[in-house]
Formats: structure tokens, sequence, C-alpha cells
């Protein structure tokens, strides 16, 4: 192993050596995301953030069991287990089968997480594929005396779960504190404590997704499929878990609630909760309006953007916050983030054509341990950045014959600046390598060259006609003090 992770850990806030649990393999759940409807930028922003933390754990040579789910069942539109549910809704709304919904707001979303070139997880279980598990882990629940059945829904009883387990400690809250937050229970609740939530929901006449149980039909609470499927291809406790900040106090107290009174032990080791996009300062939801789409980030088609941005642009964005800070969404912020990352591209394009001296300028031995501590710093992103912003400055250096560098140093900042400009921080180059991109390429050289014969024999007639056929087909031309440059409109 290159290099010894520290962890940050939201829950105690200590720093600690970081060794996996199963030894061999790095355990990671993240909660995925509730495909009845597209994913927004928000969304992202949290699975950016864990695909970085996955890169960066299989950089340093870590064998990673990933697992993301997909939610498809069991999310009603109330926290605590009221209003209609949501796969349901949306069904009737678009006039489809519910799995209808769930096959075309997955496909969408793992479109949006290719495009944003983010790793795909080892495994991406359903709440569906997992009804068995599901009822298994609430039957051990109920034998342990942890839940208890009223009227075919089964219900988590916090309060006693909480005389031997600090049920609001992700949060560092008392019971006391969590019971004064809650309304009241009213005549119509079944449930015996304000606190307690669903394991198994009982189906009504309606309900279009429900599934046979020993409590009658019905379909499984919201926390119990992370629970079942954490454990399943987990075991029972693992090192990793994460989600949005959002997450902390109702889902994931809910998940360890549920598997520490199914297995008698804390599941997760580190939690990790990544912070909120925010537009204006307020969180980007799908229910708050301010929740933009990525295609609608990637054309600039929406009234709070002033143009498009690439994805490669935004998820540099991303990448200039620490994943457990808010991040504000401005026009500036994104068109700083474009200029800094084609300068990155730029250097690492220019590094193959830098020459060697006998000596070198800087230190880019201390640089490459200024990576490994930015990221080892419970994966400090935006420190990362200035070193590798560094790494540029010292590669423009070199090109302008400002500073030297020697064979074996260019080596270690070519390496150094590959494996975490493209592998760690997951960026690309947006230049297409396609052949048809290439033959454009070639065929556009063969134009300029043309134009230029013209231009020389100052034919202007024929040099503008040439200029506005390529216009008819998108193609703009712009004469620079470096010569003309064209480029392709959408
Ligand atoms: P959902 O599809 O609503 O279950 O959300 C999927 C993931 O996105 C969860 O981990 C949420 O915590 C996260 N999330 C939701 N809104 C935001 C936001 N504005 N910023 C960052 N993450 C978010
Ligand atoms: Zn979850």
């Amino acid at each position: 192993m290159q290099n010894q992770l520290s962890i940050f850990n939201t829950l105690t806030r200590t720093k600690e050596k970081f060794e996996p649990i199963h030894k061999g393999m790095v355990g990671v759940y993240v909660c995925g995301p509730t495909v009845y409807s597209d994913v927004h930028l928000g969304n992202c922003r949290t699975f950016i953030s864990f695909d970085l933390i996955y890169r960066y754990l299989l950089h340093l040579g870590f064998k990673v069991r990933y697992v993301r789910n997909i939610t498809d069942a069991g999310h009603l539109e109330g926290d605590r287990d009221e209003g209609d549910d949501k796969f349901a809704k949306k069904a009737k709304l678009e006039q489809l089968e519910p799995m209808e919904i769930v096959q075309k707001y997955t496909l969408g979303f793992h479109d949006v997480m290719r495009e944003f070139n983010t790793l795909p997880p080892s495994i991406e279980p359903t709440a569906t594929g997992h009804i068995c598990e599901q009822i298994e882990m609430i039957k051990e629940i109920i034998a342990n005396g942890y839940a208890y059945e009223i009227k075919g829904t089964v219900y988590f009883d916090v309060e006693k779960y909480n005389k031997e387990f600090p049920y609001g400690q992700l949060t560092n809250r008392k019971l006391e504190d969590l019971l004064e937050g809650t309304r009241e229970l009213s005549g119509q609740d079944e449930k015996r404590g304000r606190l307690d939530f669903a394991l198994w929901i009982a189906a009504k006449e309606e309900t279009l997704m429900k599934w046979p149980s020993p409590w009658g039909w019905g379909f499984p609470g919201w926390h119990i499929e992370c629970s079942a499927m954490s454990n399943k291809y987990l075991g029972e406790t693992f090192d990793i878990h994460g989600g949005g900040m959002d997450l902390q106090a109702t889902h994931h107290t809910n998940e360890i609630a549920q598997s520490q009174a199914c297995n008698h032990k804390a599941p997760v080791k580190y939690w990790m909760h990544t912070n909120m996009l925010t537009v204006n300062g307020v969180r980007m939801s799908k229910t708050a309006g301010n929740g933009f789409l990525p295609g609608e980030l990637f054309t600039g088609n929406h009234p709070l953007l002033e143009k498009g941005y690439s994805p490669m642009a935004v998820r540099f964005f991303m990448m200039q916050t620490h994943y457990r800070s808010t991040l504000d969404f401005s026009n500036e912020a994104l068109q700083a983030s474009e200029k800094g990352y084609a300068r990155l591209i730029t250097s690492i394009k220019t590094i193959d054509n830098l020459k060697t001296s006998a000596a070198s300028t800087s230190n880019i031995k201390e640089l490459e341990k200024a990576c490994y501590a930015a990221m080892n710093d419970d994966f400090n992103a935006p420190i990362l950045v200035a070193s590798l912003f560094e790494g540029a400055r010292i590669i423009n250096s070199v090109n302008d014959n400002k500073e030297t560098i020697t064979a074996e140093d260019l080596a270690l900042l070519k390496k150094l600046m590959h494996s975490f400009v493209f592998d760690v921080l997951g960026l690309k180059s947006e230049t297409s390598n396609s052949s048809a991109d290439k033959a454009l390429q070639g065929a556009m050289e063969v134009i300029l060259e043309i134009r230029k014969d013209i231009k020389a024999k100052k034919d202007y007639a024929a040099s503008d006609k040439l200029r506005d056929d390529l216009n008819k087909h998108n193609i703009q031309i712009k004469d620079t003090k470096d010569g003309p440059v064209w480029s392709v409109s959408e």
C-alpha cells in the first residue's frame, strides 16, 4: 500500500489510521437515487463526491466493493411514513406502469453519471430486487423485540431501542430532544411511539407495488432496504456509508437502529455525509423548484444560466469545494472552473513537449507529498487542486524556459498530473478522439490551407463564400493573431 489513509470521522471527529474491516477489501455503501424523477445537479454533487472517494481508494491500491443502491419502491412523500407513494403517483401522472417509471429514470440517471465520468459501482442493487432480504431482516428485528405489528404494518420501537442504544447518536441528539421536535400522536395513528417508523407498510386496495409477507400484502418502509442490502453485500459491519447530509437525521439514524437491532452490532465504521448544493443559499431540491437538470446545465437552457457548461467544467467546479462544505451555484464560479479546467488539461498536453535539464528549479517530490497529504486528510480535493495548479504553473514555466526540470522529475510530474487529474479527480479531456472527429480535424486543416491561398491571391469573394458555406454547416472560422481557428456551434 502506497500511503496510509486517514479519514476524518464525521461521527467521532477524530483522526485515525484507516484499516479496512474485512482484510483486503474496503466496503462502501452509498444511498443511491430514488428513481421516480430526473436527478438534479444537487443529487449529482453527492454521487460525484463519492466517486472521488471511490477513485482515491482505488488509486491507493485498495480493493473496493462499492455498493450504490437504486430506490425503486417504498418511498412515501412524507419522511414519517405518510403521504402518497412517489412511484405510484408519478406512474398515474405519466400513465405508465410504476416499473416503467423506474426504468425510465434509472436509465436517465446512468446517462447523467456517464456524462460526469463517474465510475459505475461494483453492485447496484434495487429495493424491489431485495424484498425477501428485507422481510427476513424485519422478522429478525421483531424476534429480537424491537418491532411490533399493527394491522399488517410493522413499526420499529424507538423508545425501547433507545433504552439500550443511543438512537440519536449520528446527530448527537438525545431522545428527549427528538421527541420534543416531533408532533404528538393523534387518534388516527396506529404506532405506539411518536418516533416509531415503519419497517413494513400494509398495502391498501389501490396500492400498485405490493408483495406478500408474513404480515399480509404490503411494501417495505424506506429505510429497511439500505440495511438489508448493505448487510447482504458488505456484511454486518463495513467501512464507509455515505449519502447527502439530509439523510443523516432520519434515514441513516434509522438504518443504524435497524441493523443494530437485527445483528447486535453497529453496522458502519465511518459515516460520511456530503453537504448540499445550494442556489442563492437555498438547498437545491425537487420540491423547491430550484433543481435544474444536468441537461439544462450543459445546454444553458435555464433562466438561471448565462450559458451552457461542459460536464467536465461542472465536475471540476464540484472538486473545488470540500465535500463537507456547502457549495453555492453561480455562473461566475462555473466560468472560473471552466478556465481552471482548461488550464490543467492544456498543461498536461504540454508536458510531452518539455525539454529536460541537469537540475530542477522546483521540488516535484514535495508537490507529490502535498497531493497525497491533501487527499489523505478527509479527501480534501480543493487543497489537491491547488497543488495541481502549482504543477501546471511549473509545466508552463519550463515550457517558457523560465524554469528547468530533470528527466526524472519530469517523469514524476507527468505521472502525478495524469493520476490525480484523470484517475482521482475523474476529469477527462473533452476533445473527442473518435475517428469522425479526427477526419473533421484533418479536413478543416486542408480547408484552412486552401483559404490561405485564396486570401493570398486577394480573392475575397471566394474566401467569404467559403466562410459562409461552412457557416451553413455550423462551422465558424475566426481570424486571431495566432492564425485562423475553427469551432462547431451547437
Ligand atoms: P434522492 O434521489 O432524493 O433520494 O437523493 C439522492 C441523493 O442526493 C441523496 O444522497 C441526497 O442526500 C442527495 N441530495 C439531495 N439534494 C441534494 C443537494 N441539494 N445537494 C447535494 N446532495 C443532495
Ligand atoms: Zn439509503
